[in-house]
């Protein structure tokens, strides 16, 4: 039993300024940390930092786009490694090796970049463009890498007995996600909702929830109802609650450019379902002050 909905506002509600934050976020990203081009040494610098982070990983051993990347090391402090993973998972490097299809998909992208840049009247050997087919092709798989996240893996541990019943709610979780009709981002905040039954979750994993369906090509009410019922089978709370608000670039950028209007979906199971009191208790709580 589930119930969704699917509103378009055109409230100016200050989304116009997250999604701007957002939008600066994904560019740092993207956009590289400060380089430094090293000549002595740096290898040694390189590979105590990546045995830091893996120790399984033989940094020099993993697949390079050019011989470039070879001359390229990060300040000490950055998060983001030279290959754009940020303090891996242990053996995330030696999947990523291992998996032959790897570099042939990231190939694959780049290929397929090069043709849209070709296709748009764009040089893509101008100086600009010569690695941008390369940071896309790092910038899909990231965007996308939701599809290889192991929900058990996020969620294992962190459900504990409590005979808490009272609602649960995290609001304004910041989600990017793309859209699958434009593989454009769709970028906006999602309000999760429960009350328990039992047992609850830690806090910081709804978050991660939204993230796994997130990082992946969808429509906003699917990814809506995906987490609302995964928490429901994680959990097997009285009910749960999910009300995702957002901006979609396709919707600003192309058709009817209307960059102010919010995208409004909600799934309700449960208890969030059946009780009106409920509901609106939920919807209250996450929707104050708008
Ligand atoms: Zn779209």
């Amino acid at each position: 039993m589930s119930s969704s909905n699917l509103f378009i506002s055109n409230k100016d509600d200050g989304l116009t300024e997250s999604g701007a934050a957002r939008k600066l976020k994904l560019d740092d990203w993207e956009e590289e940390k400060p380089i430094i081009r090293g000549r002595n040494g740096h290898h040694g610098n390189k590979r105590k930092k990546a045995a830091a982070r893996d120790p399984g990983d033989e940094p020099d051993s993993f697949p390079r786009f050019d011989e470039d990347e070879e001359d390229e090391t990060r300040l000490p402090n950055s998060v983001i490694d030279t290959d754009g993973l940020s303090r891996p998972g242990i053996g995330t490097r030696e999947r990523l090796r291992d998996s032959p299809q790897a570099m042939t998909r990231l190939n694959k992208i780049q290929g397929a970049v090069r043709t849209i840049l070709e296709s748009v009247g764009e040089d893509p050997n101008r100086s600009g463009l010569q690695r941008t087919p390369e940071r896309y092709a790092k910038a899909i798989m990231f965007f996308t890498r939701g599809y290889g996240q192991d929900l058990r893996e996020i969620v294992n541990n962190a459900v504990f007995h409590e005979d808490h019943r009272e609602m649960v709610v995290v609001k304004d979780i910041e989600v990017s996600s793309m859209c699958e009709h434009h593989m454009v981002p769709f970028l906006g905040k999602m309000h999760i909702g429960y009350i328990p039954d039992g047992q609850v979750i830690g806090l910081s994993k709804l978050p991660r929830i939204a993230e796994v369906f997130s990082r992946r090509l969808q429509i906003q009410e699917r990814l809506t109802k995906e987490v609302a019922n995964t928490i429901m089978e994680v959990l097997k709370p009285q009910g749960v609650g999910v009300v995702m608000e957002s901006r979609h670039l396709c919707m600003v950028m192309r058709g009817v450019e209307k960059g102010t209007a919010v995208t409004v979906t909600s799934c309700v199971l449960g208890c969030f379902e059946s009780s009106e009191k409920v509901r609106n208790e939920f919807l209250s709580l996450v929707g104050g002050g708008r």
